[in-house]
C-alpha cells in the first residue's frame, strides 16, 4: 500500500498573540475548549492521533492526547509538558506543512522503498497560475528541481505531453484526488511520495497568491522546492533551518541555499552529485546549542525571557523551562535583519533594539517600531563607528553601554544624549578585561559580558569580577 504523503501548508495569521505576553505582568493564556478541539484536530492532521488511539485510553493508562502532544512538543523543541498550553498552540496555528511529523529526527525519508529506480526523472506542467506569468513559473519550477538535482545525480527533463514522473497542477477545491484544497489561507499545496500513478505529483491550491519573489503571498519557487522534496521521497525535519521544516518561511529566492540538513537528507536517498560545481558554496547549517565553541553574536532579554543571537538564528528561554526554543530570526521578526551584530532590550519603552552594521531596529513585540530601521546616529554614535559588537542595558544608572572593538559608549536613554567624555576605554567599567566583548546583558542585578565562549559575571557597580563560566551557563544544549 502506497502511503499517502500529502503537505499542506496552514496560514493563520492570527497566532501570533499567544506566544509573546503583549504586558510583563500579563496572565498567562487562557486555554478555551475551541483550542482544545483545534489542537486535537491538529493532532489528528499531523500527528496521527486517531480513533484506534482513542479508544485505547485506559487500558495503557495513558490518554493518547496527551502522548501525541508530548511528540509534538518533542518535535518543535517546545517544553515537554503533555498540555495544550500557549507555546504549543501558538506553534500548532503557524503556517506548515501537511505532512505528518511522526519522525522526531533531523532530515527523514518515507522509508527505503519510497524513492525513485532511476535518477532520469520527467516532469511536465499542466497548467498554469493566473497569479504570476507563464515564464516565472517555468522558471519558478525549474529553479526548485534544480536545489536538488544540484547536490544528487538526479536529473529533470520536462515533457510536454504524455505522463512524467512529477506532474505539477494547480487547482482550487477538489481537484481529482480525495484531498480537497480549502480555500484561501489554508492548505498551501500537497505532494506525493514516490511512485507510480500519483506518486511524485506536486498539488498547488489556486486559491493562494503565489509570487515570483515578493514577501506578500507565498514564493512559488520555496514552496515547489519543499514539495520537490516529498516528491523525491523526503519527510519533514525538525531542523529550524531546514528547507523541508514543516512550516512555511519566507526566504529571498535570490540567495537561496540548499541548507545541510537537506543536503544530507536526499544525498541519503540518492548519493551526493559527481560532477559537483568547485565553486558551490558549502551548505549552510544550523547552529547547535551543544557546541561548546560557539560564539553568540548578541544576547538580549525581552519580557522575562532570554534570546541568544547566532548567525539567521536565535534561541528563546524561559525561566520557567530549560529548554531553548531555537527559530530563525525572520520567522519571529519578518522585518528584521538577517543577522544581528548586537542586540538590547530598553525596559523604558519596552523595545527590543537589533544592530546590524550602522543601521538599528526597534520592535514592539512583533512588530517592527515605525521609523525604523534607522541609522545608529540616532543613539548619538559617531559616524566613524561601522559596528557595534554589543550593547547592554544597565538598570542600575539606566544607561545603554555600547561596545566597539576596545572602547564603549554610554548613552542616557531619558535625555536621548551620549553622555560626555565617551567613548572609554572597556578596562574602566571592567578591570583586568582586555579582550574583546561580542555580547552582554543583565539579570538579576548581575552583568554578563561574553567574550568568545565564556561568560563573565561582573557587578557594574563595583567593577568585581565573581565568575567566568560557560556558553551553557545560560544556554543549555538543547539536543
Ligand atoms: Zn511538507
Ligand atoms: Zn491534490
Amino acid at each position: 500500500m502506497r502511503s499517502l504523503n500529502l503537505c499542506i501548508f496552514l496560514s493563520l495569521t492570527v497566532a501570533v498573540v499567544y506566544s509573546l505576553p503583549l504586558d510583563r505582568d500579563q496572565p498567562p493564556q487562557q486555554i478555551t475548549h475551541k483550542d482544545e478541539e483545534f489542537a486535537e484536530s491538529y493532532l489528528k492532521s499531523f500527528f496521527n492521533l486517531t480513533k484506534e488511539h482513542k479508544r485505547s485510553f485506559g487500558r495503557r493508562g495513558v490518554n493518547p492526547m496527551v502522548e501525541k502532544l508530548r511528540d509534538m512538543q518533542r518535535f518543535f523543541g517546545l517544553s515537554i509538558t503533555g498540555s495544550v498550553d500557549a507555546d504549543t498552540l501558538q506553534m500548532m496555528k503557524k503556517a506548515r506543512c501537511g505532512v505528518p511529523d511522526t519522525q522526531v529526527a533531523l532530515f527523514s525519508t518515507f522509508g527505503g522503498d519510497q524513492k525513485w529506480r532511476t535518477t532520469a526523472l520527467t516532469y511536465r506542467i499542466l497548467n498554469y497560475t493566473p497569479d504570476m506569468t507563464r515564464v516565472e513559473v517555468d522558471e519558478s519550477v525549474e529553479k526548485a528541481l534544480n536545489v536538488w538535482a544540484r547536490v544528487t545525480p538526479l536529473t529533470f527533463r520536462r515533457i510536454e505531453r504524455g505522463t512524467a514522473d512529477i506532474m505539477i497542477s494547480f487547482g482550487r477545491g477538489s481537484h481529482g484526488d480525495y484531498y480537497p484544497f480549502d480555500g484561501p489561507q489554508g492548505t498551501l499545496a500537497h505532494a506525493f511520495a514516490p511512485s507510480t500513478g500519483i506518486g511524485g505529483d506536486a498539488h498547488f491550491d489556486e486559491d493562494e497568491d503565489f509570487t515570483f519573489s515578493s514577501r506578500r503571498g507565498y514564493v512559488l519557487f520555496l514552496v515547489a522546492a519543499h514539495e520537490f522534496g516529498h516528491s523525491l521521497g523526503l519527510g519533514h525535519s525538525r531542523d529550524p533551518g531546514a528547507l523541508m521544516y514543516p512550516n512555511y518561511i519566507y526566504k529571498n529566492p535570490d540567495t537561496f541555499q540548499l541548507p545541510r540538513d537537506d543536503v544530507n537528507g536526499i544525498q541519503s536517498l540518492y548519493g551526493p552529485n559527481v560532477n559537483v560545481n568547485p565553486n558551490e558554496p558549502t551548505p549552510p547549517t544550523t547552529p547547535d546549542s551543544c557546541d561548546a565553541t560557539m560564539v553568540l553574536d548578541a544576547v538580549s532579554t525581552l519580557r522575562g525571557e532570554m534570546l541568544f543571537f547566532k548567525g539567521s538564528f536565535f534561541w528563546r528561554k524561559h525561566p520557567q523551562n530549560p529548554r531553548p526554543r531555537q527559530s530563525l530570526i525572520s520567522s519571529f521578526w519578518p522585518n528584521a535583519p538577517e543577522k544581528v551584530n548586537a542586540a538590547f532590550e530598553s525596559r523604558q519603552t519596552d523595545r527590543v533594539y537589533l544592530f546590524q552594521g550602522r543601521q538599528v531596529w526597534a520592535f514592539s513585540g512583533y512588530d517592527l517600531v515605525s521609523g525604523f530601521p534607522r541609522n545608529i546616529d540616532y543613539f548619538g554614535l559617531p559616524r566613524n563607528v561601522n559596528k557595534i559588537n554589543a550593547a547592554l542595558y544597565d538598570t542600575h544608572k539606566s544607561r545603554t553601554l555600547f561596545f566597539v572593538g576596545d572602547q564603549y559608549y554610554s548613552y542616557d536613554e531619558a535625555r536621548r544624549t551620549m553622555d560626555a567624555g565617551f567613548p572609554k576605554s572597556i578596562e574602566t567599567l571592567l578591570p583586568g578585561h582586555t579582550s574583546k566583548v561580542t555580547a552582554g546583558f543583565q539579570y538579576r542585578g548581575y552583568t554578563y559580558i561574553y567574550s568568545g565562549s565564556n561568560i563573565l559575571e561582573y557587578s557594574l557597580r563595583t567593577g568585581k569580577l565573581f565568575r567566568v563560566l560557560r556558553n551553557d551557563y545560560f544556554l543549555p544544549c538543547a539536543n
